[in-house]
């Protein structure tokens, strides 16, 4: 057995190196995609690119074609691949680091490399400092300081951790709250539309920077009134109808003004992805359009003569004109939703408002912040017709556990607030579950005959999350099978640019899910986002039901919901695909059926 088994992320990271080397050396535009595509494909494949190959059906992965699959093929049999290692000996790594700064293409790097032999984000701000890039044609004094500013962005972003991108629980009530401002310091007549654009309307889990899109008649004005904001920490762009700003966070915004009759093009090319608007420009240009941030023009390959325009103010009307349903942002990634809009088989997406319920919170039975009455209140505000009560069980270590003693004293507490429901005739109803700890040897916290007692039973792993790859596995499987498990909670562990997901072979858990009618969460919590949209499509594909819960520790966290519901999104999922969309008798009639399959087996 090969014990240096590359996975999926250095597959995708070598890929994406080659793509970066080939974009510096200038090589074909297409090759340059043809990698990105394929890197971009692997970093979100849900099975194992080593499974895939074994499977021989590398080529199958999207954006994988027989050149990239052979070599893939080589790369993990190997360890490494001869062409490869070639491009990584002779553009060095640090040349690659170097196009990481802001407004630092690979035009530039490469210059800077050749000709003053520039070699990596150290030697390019020694070469700044001292004044060495003002005599190289096209650089002056003021790229140096440019450069300057973009290395010490960097270099704040790095620190913050080894991913450079802002989670979206952090980005977007800053998003947000920019908005808000902006309207509430401009007269109304200066905002005609105002949205975010870019990766946070894609509800992309992590965010690079924060895209603005407005139209409006007083740019001047809003772009000063932009520049000043509070929170804004450093101006980087003060054009006439675009600005960049840096907030105290590092987190970079920026703030576009555009025509209203160019708005449907403008938010459409500024949402992305770069892929989907790849995929779509190509589609443009077979039925002879150029399409680009301002609207269509004619290339002359068509029907219509070369250099006429078409403008679109809605979104919705640029992809009709070219053949396609309006994509929801969510979807925008090139995973086929360009295919599916133009045979109009889009799914029909879950939305916030669909949610009855949830499955997954905390009291102060256990580490919540609220008390069961609290947080059921806080649930019926927002319209739910039932909540399950799910504390921690024992075995967690750091959290009093409840045991079957605490259990029998919560459920009277429980039942009275129904009762007193009941009396009131409001339709709601708490129920009793457990958020029960998958102890390390697969056995779980709590004994059967208590859990069976239990309306929904979460069975989650907090402890021992570096176990290896079948340990964890098996760990897993174990407790999925238990029949009085209704629900696997965040399925990976993982916190976004904490703590990495757990070794769990997601493929096998997944299958495993499906056969005992498990469901798997979506936790919604934006530090969590567990199982991630990838996982979340390819349980659908599978067959398996999913729950979107917040996993609230207070009434506050019920707020979250929403971030769940993008993933569900991203990941192509209908109400049907959720539980905690049905009615509670249907909810629960599920649950049921799904405990006495798996009891039979
Ligand atoms: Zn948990
Ligand atoms: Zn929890």
């Amino acid at each position: 057995m090969n014990t240096n088994r590359l996975t999926n992320r250095d597959v995708a990271a070598i890929l994406s190196g080659v793509a970066a080397r080939l974009q510096i050396l200038d090589a074909n535009r297409f090759r340059i995609i043809a990698f990105q595509n394929a890197a971009e494909s692997i970093r979100n494949l849900a099975q194992d690119i080593n499974a895939v190959d074994a499977a021989g059906e590398l080529t199958s992965i999207q954006g994988v074609g027989k050149g990239i699959g052979d070599a893939i093929h080589h790369l993990l049999a190997n360890g490494s691949d001869p062409e490869f290692d070639a491009l990584f000996a002779q553009v060095p790594q640090g040349v690659v680091d170097m196009m990481q700064i802001p407004d630092m293409g690979p035009k530039k790097a490469k210059r800077l490399w050749e000709e003053l032999g520039i070699d990596s984000v150290a030697a390019l701000r020694a070469a700044a400092e001292t004044g060495q890039l003002r005599d190289l044609k096209g650089f002056g004094a003021k790229s140096e300081e440019k450069i300057l500013k973009g290395i010490e962005l960097l270099t704040k972003r790095s620190e913050q951790g080894a991913d450079e991108r802002t989670p979206i629980g952090a980005a977007r009530p800053l998003a947000l709250r920019i908005i808000a401002e902006l309207r509430s310091r401009l007269p109304d007549s200066a905002i005609e539309r105002i949205e975010v654009a870019g990766s946070l309307r894609r509800w992309k889990e992590t965010i690079g920077d924060v895209d603005i899109l407005c139209v409006s008649t007083q740019p001047a004005l809003v772009m000063e009134s932009f520049r000043t904001l509070p929170e804004v920490a450093d101006v980087v762009g003060a054009g006439e109808t675009k600005s960049s700003v840096v907030l105290g966070n590092g987190l970079q915004v920026d703030l576009r003004v555009v025509e209203r009759k160019h708005w449907g093009a403008a938010l459409q090319y500024f949402t992305g992805s770069k892929e989907h608007n790849v995929a779509l420009r190509e589609l443009a240009l077979k039925q002879g359009w150029s399409l680009n941030e301002y609207g269509l023009t004619a290339t002359g390959d068509g029907d219509a003569p070369a250099g006429e325009q078409r403008f679109f103010e809605e979104e919705a009307g640029l992809y009709a004109f070219l053949g396609l349903d309006w994509v929801a942002p969510e979807l925008r990634e090139n995973r086929g939703e360009v295919q599916a809009a133009r045979q109009h088989t889009l799914p029909e997406l879950i939305t916030l408002d669909q949610l009855q319920g949830e499955l997954h919170s905390h009291t102060t039975w256990s580490d919540g912040g609220a008390s069961v009455a609290e947080m059921a209140e806080a649930a019926r505000a927002r319209g739910y017709r039932y909540w399950n009560v799910s504390d921690h069980s024992i075995g967690l270590g750091i959290v009093q556990g409840v045991d079957a003693e605490k259990l029998r004293r919560q459920r009277a507490e429980i039942d009275a607030y129904n009762r007193r429901c009941a009396e009131q005739e409001i339709d709601f109803r708490l129920l009793q579950g457990s958020e029960v700890e998958i102890l390390a040897d697969g056995s779980l916290g709590l004994p059967d005959d208590v859990l069976e007692e239990l309306d929904v039973v979460v069975a989650s792993i907090h402890s021992a999350q570096r176990q290896d790859r079948e340990t964890i596995t098996g760990r897993c499987l174990k407790a999925i099978r238990n029949p009085h498990v209704d629900i696997l909670g965040h399925p990976t562990g993982r916190i976004i640019g904490e703590r990495p997901p757990t070794e769990i072979d997601m493929e096998r858990i997944l299958q495993a899910c499906l056969e005992t009618g498990t469901v798997v969460e979506i936790n919604a919590n934006p530090a969590r986002l567990d199982v991630s949209d990838v996982y979340a499509r390819r349980a659908v594909e599978l067959g398996c039901k999913l729950v979107i819960n917040c996993d609230a520790h207070s009434p506050r966290e019920l707020e979250l919901a929403e971030y769940g519901v993008g993933v569900a999104r991203r990941g192509w999922l209908t109400a049907a695909d959720v539980i905690n969309t049905r009615s509670l008798a249907a909810m629960l009639a599920l649950l049921k059926d799904a405990r006495k399959g798996s009891s039979d087996q």
